[in-house]
């Protein structure tokens, strides 16, 4: 990633209270370049998942801006939030597959954005699209489990299913949000690697929440620590040092709640 990219994501002094009165997130900065890996790590309740989720309005922002390809999105609704969200994947820690279905048809479902409300709901895919799909399938390394339900697979090809979903969407980012939390440390690496790879190979921009600080260090160009809704370091992996990380992890966040 060369460091004259351009900007893709900039977020200004973003600020998230829920209904509670909690301030999960209290006004974060950060600008992402186009094919950046950044990892964002911190203690459970740090603020890490408000933070992705308020980028593409799965949640509202209380305050602050949030510009996404040279468009302030901040309050995009309808058609343009459609729109917006074509171009942003989200991983999830669980997956998010529908487990009647075949690894292919959760990864078409990556298209959803692309189609009529009625395409989608009659599985009316292209050629194409289907093409890419078993292309983003093999990429992962599922080529073999196309027509298997993906309740058959196991924990690392579910989400192997998940990144393959998100490339077929042709993002310009992948949210993931603790994508390898509830994987092993050889599916985990498989994981990173697959993220990795996309920003690496093409191009997209990676924003990947993280409790482990060595998986962090290892894969990222960047790594954000967050501690009670606060960017508290931003930087180079190789910057974090180890009183950083004990003030990433020693703040009043809520370890072990969730
Ligand atoms: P992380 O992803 O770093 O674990 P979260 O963004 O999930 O952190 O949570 C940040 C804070 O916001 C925590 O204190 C959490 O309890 C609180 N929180 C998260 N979601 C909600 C919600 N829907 N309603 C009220 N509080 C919430």
């Amino acid at each position: 990633m060369a460091d004259a990219s351009p900007i893709l994501l900039e977020l200004n002094q973003l600020t998230k209270s829920y209904g509670s009165g909690k301030v999960a997130l209290d006004g974060f900065d950060i600008a992402v370049r186009k094919g950046e890996f950044v990892s964002v790590i911190g203690s459970s309740g740090a603020g890490k998942s408000t933070m992705l989720r308020c980028i593409n309005h799965l949640i509202e922002p209380t305050s602050g801006t949030i510009v996404f390809d040279g468009k302030d999105t901040t309050k995009v609704r309808g058609r343009e939030l459609r729109r917006m969200r074509r171009r942003i994947s989200m991983v999830f820690q669980n997956y998010n597959l529908v487990y009647r279905a075949t690894a292919i048809e959760n990864v078409l479902q990556g298209r959803l954005g692309y189609k009529s409300a009625i395409a989608g709901a009659l599985g009316l895919y292209t050629e194409d699209e289907k093409r890419r799909a078993f292309e983003m399938l093999d990429h992962v390394g599922l080529a073999d489990f196309a027509y298997t339900r993906t309740d058959q697979l196991s924990g690392g090809q579910k989400q192997r299913v998940g990144i393959a979903r998100a490339l077929v969407q042709d993002p310009l980012l992948i949210l993931a949000d603790e994508p390898i939390a509830s994987l092993d440390p050889k599916s985990s690496r498989t994981v990173l690697e697959l993220l990795r790879g996309a920003a690496d190979k093409f191009g997209i921009t990676c924003l990947v929440s993280l409790h482990q600080v060595e998986f962090a260090q290892e894969f990222s160009d960047r790594i954000v620590g967050l501690a009670d809704g606060r960017a508290v370091f931003d930087g180079a992996p190789d910057a974090l040092t180890s009183s950083i990380v004990s003030e990433i992890y020693g703040g009043d966040s809520e370890e072990g709640e969730q």
